[in-house]
């Protein structure tokens, strides 16, 4: 099982589970079970709950899936000859880990693990967001942003409602402590409602131009290192989400086609001429941004 023994982030990850439940805490005994208007408080507790168990279990998947990791030190020499590079051929090797890098992976220093189309490495997840984890990254960020807009709402109502009631009739807890939990619960929302929308939006921006977050701040830092070829958007995002679309995009339980192990052809990647190499050798492809990683070039001339 792939789990990142990291201090903060799996601190970061308890604290984002503390307040999914502080959250389900404040709907449920605070709002819902005292109201009396039965059906509001079913309708609205069933689909609560609903989106922070898919919430709660997207953020499982993502933590707890190997996001793409490069298998490490597999940079021996035997495996070099083995590829049987011609001229115009390279492998890149990762220094940190003795790992031959296939195209758009990236080293993470938390990790400690070359990762396959690495975008970032989320203490909140505690683990990097790569090729097979990135679906049930997307989906956490979007529920997260739906149970925050949903209690939200609910904050609104149950507060509407209170003025209108009288303010003991309105929740089993003293006035003062109602209020203190609602005015937390409605900060807690703003908050991650900004955050987690913003970054669902950053991610489907990413998958849909088929460019990771790493590889968008290399292209600002060296615009002329652009080359790969993008894929279109759609092929892209069904890649990711795994297929034709259908509700299973939304499961976190089913995963994205299942990732295609890596061929010979995977680790070699061409250049086009000798000055291409060159310039490979020389400069650091990497931003000054984690991760950084001083890859280097290993040319076969025959
Ligand atoms: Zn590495
Ligand atoms: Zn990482």
């Amino acid at each position: 099982m792939w789990f990142i023994r990291d201090g903060c982030g799996i601190a970061c990850a308890i604290v984002t589970w503390f307040l999914v439940l502080y959250a389900e805490f404040v709907v449920l005994f605070v709002m819902l079970i005292p109201s009396r208007d039965y059906v509001y408080s079913v309708i609205n507790g069933l689909v609560f709950n609903l989106l922070a168990f898919l919430a709660l279990a997207s953020h499982c998947r993502a933590m707890l899936t190997d996001p793409g990791a490069v298998p490490k030190g597999n940079a021996t020499k035997e495996f070099i000859e083995s590829l049987q590079l011609k001229p115009g051929q390279v492998v890149y090797k990762c220094p940190k880990c003795c790992s031959i890098k296939p195209d758009r992976a990236h080293h993470c220093s938390v990790c400690k693990r070359c990762i396959r189309k690495m975008d970032h490495h989320c203490p909140w997840v505690n683990n990097c967001v790569g090729e097979n984890n990135q679906k049930y990254f997307v989906l956490f960020t979007m529920y997260i942003a739906l149970i925050s807009l949903h209690a939200l709402i609910m904050v609104g109502f149950h507060f509407l409602h209170c003025f209108e009631e009288d303010w003991t009739k309105c929740s089993s807890f003293s006035p003062p402590t109602t209020v203190i939990l609602l005015i937390l619960l409605c900060f807690e929302g703003l908050l991650f409602l900004i955050f987690t929308s913003v970054m669902f939006g950053t991610q489907v921006h990413s998958i849909c131009t088929d460019e990771t977050g790493i590889e968008s701040l290399q292209r600002k830092k060296q615009p002329r290192r652009e080359r790969r070829e993008r894929r279109g958007s759609w092929k892209s995002v069904k890649e990711t989400f795994g297929g034709d679309f259908s509700l299973n995009w939304f499961n976190p339980f089913s995963g994205p086609r299942h990732p295609k192990p890596l061929s010979d052809r995977d680790w070699v990647r061409q250049v086009s001429s000798v000055s291409d190499t060159e310039n490979t050798e020389t400069t650091t492809e990497e931003p000054s941004e984690e991760p950084k990683d001083e890859d280097f070039a290993e040319v076969v001339d025959e």
